[in-house]
């Protein structure tokens, strides 16, 4: 089952909530800025491209938002971007959230956490924050993320973050371009005596934003070399469990039902992925939206495409990806399903046909 990029929340607060269908967790992407320009990011974009495809929420417009969320459920909110800190309104749209009684988790690149934002932070400390960690020194963090010192300034703040006592959780994603230095980001998260969690699952760039996502991939279920490196990258990759399993589309999505996220631009969707479907909260309140957006979506199924597939169980889709990666929930492309038919093959060590 795909866990995406959620925080670690309590897993049966987020089934009751999901049977409930109550939007008890919140995802609020507030900018496509940031200050790093990662290979695979799928969200960032610059100030120019930006104006061109539309407007960021304003303070105002957010705290709208949050206060209606409130009223409709929700409890735990992270705050995402492109990088959160670059708003320059973020210290007073954290203070006010935590204000408002929200358990606030941070998804940052933790590069601009120094000593002048920890002074405001630890008086109202976030439930969490989660760290993208994209290697173990400067080198990997210049070739991974094309910025100058960058492992030296998430250090510094996972230390201040620590120092104050507050939770983090470190999440890497593999690329090519830092696969051979896994074990030094596990070396170095033992150290700090954090949890670190590895993914290879990067989706293509979504809402008009552009990145390297195709040629930087890296695939260790690709691989049929029996190198015992390899296997053990697999290992350590490895998110989805073991196969075969039964995708069931939709309810395969486990925030589905608790979860919605909105775009730096305003709009309600259940998954950072998809631009389609969303409702546009510029034009009416939170529960309005989340009530439409769970009509509009129970009527989602897997693509024609699917039925009889033979690949199924070996398949890594899901709405959020297939829209990533085909253009649409409700369509396949002949290159996404070659992964699960090599991940057919290589599971069942089968030699290739292609
Ligand atoms: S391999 Fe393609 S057709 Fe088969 S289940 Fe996956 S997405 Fe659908
Ligand atoms: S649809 Fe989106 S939220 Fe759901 S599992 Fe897929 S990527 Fe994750």
């Amino acid at each position: 089952m795909n866990d995406c990029d959620m925080p670690p929340y309590p897993e049966l607060l987020r089934r009751f909530a999901k049977a409930q269908r109550i939007p008890l967790f919140a995802q609020l992407e507030l900018t496509a800025r940031c200050n790093f320009n990662c290979r695979m990011c799928y969200i960032h974009m610059d100030d120019k491209h930006i104006k061109k495809l539309g407007q960021e929420l304003t303070t105002d417009e957010w705290l709208r938002i949050c206060r209606e969320a409130k009223e409709a459920g929700t409890l735990y909110i992270s705050l995402t971007g492109g990088e959160i800190f670059t708003r320059p309104d973020f210290q007073e749209l954290y203070t006010k959230l935590s204000e408002m009684g929200f358990l606030i988790t941070l998804m940052t690149n933790a590069s601009m956490i120094d000593e002048k934002v920890m002074s405001w932070l630890k008086k109202r400390p976030p439930y969490m924050v989660r760290i993208s960690l994209y290697g173990s020194n400067n080198d990997v963090y210049r070739s991974v993320c094309q910025v100058e010192n960058g492992f030296c300034r998430v250090d510094k703040a996972i230390r201040l973050l620590q120092e104050a006592g507050i939770p983090i959780v470190l999440k890497s994603i593999v690329i090519k371009n830092n696969a051979s230095d896994i074990r030094e980001m596990y070396r170095y998260a033992s150290e700090r005596k954090l949890n670190l969690s590895v993914t290879e699952g990067i989706a293509k760039p979504v809402r008009g934003a552009s990145s390297e996502a195709s040629s930087v991939r890296f695939e260790p279920y690709l691989e049929e070399s029996k190198n015992p490196d390899q296997v053990r990258l697999k290992k350590l990759v490895d998110g989805h469990g073991p196969f075969p399993h039964r995708p069931e589309y939709l309810m395969e999505c486990k925030p589905y039902g608790s979860t919605f996220t909105v775009s730096w631009d305003g709009k309600m969707s259940w998954c950072s992925f998809l631009s389609n479907p969303y409702v546009d909260l510029n034009n009416c309140s939170v529960d309005e939206a989340w009530q439409k957006l769970m009509e509009i979506t129970s009527k989602i199924h897997k693509p024609e495409a699917c039925n009889n597939c033979k690949y199924e169980e070996y398949c890594l889709r899901c709405p959020g990806v297939l829209a990533a990666e085909c253009g649409s929930y409700d369509q396949v492309s002949e290159d996404f399903c070659q992964r699960a038919k090599r991940l057919y093959f290589l599971y069942n060590g089968i030699k290739r046909e292609d």
